[in-house]
């Protein structure tokens, strides 16, 4: 039932300047109660349930936007060089860093850092740091994840 003033959801029937109105909470402040409408009790609990459980589910799982270099990087520092016809040492000293760390980087024995992908990225022109959305299970998704079997982990 909407209310007869402002079409919200009435509660009650309100004297209001002499007229009894089915009116909501906040239009009723301004008259007298009559009556007090009998609620949707069903209709409210599923909503609010609802509600609760999804407010539930929002809390278990928490979403972050982390930063995080690609991992196609040495190929990309390859490609690069070799579109430039340098040699790895030739490059790294492009790049501003030395050549065994190059030769790692683009090997892909090791990621470059945030810090040191940014750098990258300028010679490059191409965004190397990305940024990715993890999932950090809290509460009760903590003790789902701790009871998974191994075999969760492995599928993982
Ligand atoms: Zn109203």
């Amino acid at each position: 039932m909407d209310c007869d003033l402002c079409g919200k959801q009435a509660i009650m029937i309100a004297r209001i300047e002499g007229a009894q109105l089915t009116v909501c909470a906040s239009c009723g402040k301004h008259g007298t109660l009559v009556k007090q409408l009998p609620v949707q009790t069903k209709t409210l609990r599923t909503t609010s349930q609802l509600q609760a459980a999804a407010a539930a589910k929002s809390a278990v799982v928490k979403e972050e936007l982390i930063e995080t270099v690609r991992k196609d990087v040495g190929k990309l520092l390859r490609t690069h060089r070799e579109k430039l016809g340098l040699n790895q040492e030739q490059f790294a000293a492009k790049l501003q860093i030395r050549a065994s760390t190059y030769h790692h980087y683009e090997s892909g024995a090791t990621v470059p850092d945030i810090a040191a992908a940014r750098k990258l990225e300028q010679v490059l022109k191409v965004p190397l740091v990305v940024h990715v959305k993890v999932s950090s299970p809290v509460g009760a998704a903590r003790d789902e994840q701790r009871s998974m079997t191994l075999g969760d982990f492995v599928r993982r």
